[in-house]
């Protein structure tokens, strides 16, 4: 048994503010079978706080994918635009039985209309200038992750295309997948693209909260 973080990425530059997902909204209700902890501290927007960030000053949101633990916060950026593949919005609203439980379609209401909502039918998408999205499947149909620019090279916001550095390491396919075979090709697909890569749930990621993300492991690298 393993605890897992839920992280989401923060960005900023160009003079936007963007998140790469928005979490967790509501621990008790997904603490089904694997118990959900949130201390107040971690709610999204005492998180954001914790930037000098306010929710209303987030101007973009990638969602990689719209499993519950990765769109939970959606509704509280209303003044947002959101960029998800068309895939995975079609996935999301008919899953497949055993990803079912995942979804909850609380995507939209009164303030966030589906007009917030950038469906993205292509591969190598330019949200702005050095943050690029590419479509990673094989947890969802319609899963992506983001490319950054960075200092330190182009970091890969890997979204659930990895749950830990181990899939690259060993390399082994993500869990609660639709497709091992794209799973697997999404890992070195993104390899092949990323000088670094944050694993939005893999422990080691709370050492590299601003720089220094790990770079990308080669296959075959796991030691323990
Ligand atoms: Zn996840």
């Amino acid at each position: 048994m393993l605890d897992l973080p839920v992280y989401i990425a923060a960005i900023e530059g160009n003079g936007h503010k963007v998140l790469v997902d928005t979490g967790l909204s509501d621990p008790a209700k997904w603490s089904v079978g694997n118990r959900h902890i949130q201390p107040p501290e971690e709610r999204i927007d005492a998180a954001l706080a914790e930037l000098g960030w306010r929710t209303s000053d987030v101007d973009l949101v990638i969602n990689t994918h719209m499993n519950y633990d990765h769109s939970g916060n959606n509704l509280a950026f209303p003044h947002a635009q959101f960029y998800i593949s068309r895939a995975e919005w079609e996935f999301g609203a008919h899953p497949s039985n055993a990803q079912a439980w995942t979804y909850d379609l609380d995507w939209t209401g009164p303030e966030l209309t589906y007009m917030n909502y950038t469906l993205i039918d292509t591969d190598d998408y330019d949200v702005l200038r050095g943050l690029r999205i590419i479509q990673t499947p094989g947890h969802t149909p319609g899963h992506q992750s983001v490319l950054v620019n960075t200092a330190e090279g182009i970091l890969c916001v890997t979204g659930d295309a990895a749950n830990l550095l181990d899939n690259f390491a060993i390399p082994m396919h993500v869990a609660n997948f639709v497709s091992p075979r794209d799973a697997l090709a999404s890992l070195e697909k993104i390899r092949s693209r990323a000088d670094r890569v944050l694993v939005n749930h893999e422990p080691s990621i709370q050492n590299f909260q601003n720089s220094g993300f790990p770079v990308c492991p080669e296959p075959g690298s796991r030691t323990a």
